[in-house]
């Protein structure tokens, strides 16, 4: 295939070959190959500054926070403030108060599913949701419906991977209690309009999270503008390090919640018998925090806004767009979500009746290119598609159209070898 699209920057434009070069990671090879990375909706990878970020703080001012008022503490607390008040101008939260830092987006919903939840939902009530969730927006929630007698429902997924809204009027009714909803599916790409389904909700008195694990690093994402009561979403796939998340939570919802994990830092008064809660958002992060990567999330908040979110998701539309041309010409390759790659963000799951998908993944893997195979933590989306696994290719900022072009002759070439019976 040949490269149509011209690749000179311009400023509505990435100027991805500069881009490249603050990843240390995209000059190596695999398996004799250039590393082509299209695994980014599991981890993104991380710039220099990020990496140089964490060595700073352990070289320079490595301390705990919050607890001593010797210099490097109130440095290692200023920083880790600062990245918090980054994360909230980021999502456009209220005040830095309203983040809550988590391991990762499993964890903020867990924060939620044991702290508010658990003291929120009652017997009868219903918790909607999508037939297109992570296990991490599921399990939860059905933990939660079974220890409190209430009832999970389903918004169902129309067979273009969008959702199907339209028993959405009965489905979120006078007994939805939460809503709770994936911005831009990990499995399709599918960007779902949270911001109508949220006013749906609101109209019913329902409390609404958005899991914006796949949305918050690849689209600008306005908490205020959604009109969301949560926000969930991890550091790892937006360049930052793993092990540092997010929970937004809106500040009245909060002050109602209880927190997971209870001891040091998040009490005020503790005796012998008793104990008061901190103030927010301390109330909710018991322990020592993890504040080296807090700080590494900061710095990757920076680099992306440096580029401009709008820049960035211009960048993939124009990627998933060449990648969903490229595969029409494999007839039989079926690529699963929406059509429009306005619809979808930057992920592009492919599957051949003719190939397993781990085998596709090992012979990408020969050619340098790593995608992700398998379920994709959406075993009943799954189900629904009727397939048990499938390739996902996934961009960020720092792909490129001859990327695609590597991963779609390398498809041809899987496709060759097994339909050649060349095992
Ligand atoms: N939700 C979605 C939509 C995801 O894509 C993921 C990660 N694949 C998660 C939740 C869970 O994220 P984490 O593993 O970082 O907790």
């Amino acid at each position: 295939m040949t490269v149509s699209r011209e690749q000179a920057p311009s400023k509505h434009r990435l100027d991805v070959a500069r881009i490249r070069k603050d990843f240390p990671i995209l000059s190596r090879k695999v398996n004799g190959v250039p590393l082509v990375y299209l695994d980014n909706a599991a981890t993104s990878q991380k710039p220099r500054s990020v990496i140089q970020s964490l060595v700073d703080y352990y070289e320079g001012y490595n301390s705990n926070v919050h607890r001593g008022v010797h210099t490097l503490s109130m440095e290692a607390t200023n920083a880790m403030e600062e990245a918090r008040a980054k994360v909230a101008a980021f999502v456009n939260a209220e005040s830095p108060d309203c983040i809550i830092w988590t391991r990762n987006t499993t964890e903020a919903i867990n924060v939620v599913a044991k702290g508010w939840a658990m003291q929120h939902v009652k017997a009868g009530d219903e918790i909607v949701t999508t037939g297109m969730e992570h296990h991490s927006n599921l399990v939860p929630w059905q933990q939660v419906a079974r220890e409190r007698g209430a009832k999970l429902r389903f918004l169902p997924v129309a067979a273009d991977g969008s959702l199907d809204l339209s028993e959405v009027d009965s489905i979120i009714s006078a007994r939805t209690r939460l809503l709770t909803v994936v911005q831009m599916s990990n499995s399709l790409g599918t960007i779902n309009p949270v911001k109508e389904l949220a006013a749906r909700a609101r109209a019913v008195g329902a409390t609404v999270l958005v899991d914006g694990a796949q949305s918050v690093p690849h689209m600008p994402v306005d908490v205020q503008d959604i009109d969301c009561d949560f926000l969930a979403f991890s550091g790892h796939k937006m360049l930052g390090p793993t092990g540092i998340g997010a929970l937004y939570a809106r500040h009245e919802v909060l002050e109602q919640m209880e927190p997971m994990l209870v001891g040091g830092e998040m009490v005020l008064e503790v005796t012998y018998e008793d104990a008061t809660w901190n103030d927010l958002p301390m109330r909710f992060e018991a322990g020592t925090p993890n504040i080296a990567d807090a700080i590494g999330l900061g710095a990757a908040i920076d680099y992306l806004q440096a580029l401009g979110m709008d820049q960035i998701r211009g960048h993939e539309i124009e990627l998933t767009r060449y990648a969903l041309d490229a595969f029409k010409e494999l007839e039989e390759v079926d690529v699963y979500g929406p059509p429009d790659p306005q619809a979808r963000g930057g992920v592009v799951p492919f599957h051949s009746a003719s190939v397993h998908a781990h085998d596709v993944g090992t012979v990408l893997d020969r050619r340098g290119v790593a995608v992700r195979t398998g379920h994709h933590c959406t075993m009943p989306l799954m189900r629904t598609l009727g397939v048990a696994a499938t390739a996902r290719a996934s961009f960020y900022i720092y792909n490129t159209v001859e990327e695609v072009d590597v991963l779609v002759d390398a498809m041809k070439e899987a496709l060759r070898y097994f339909s050649d019976g060349a095992r």
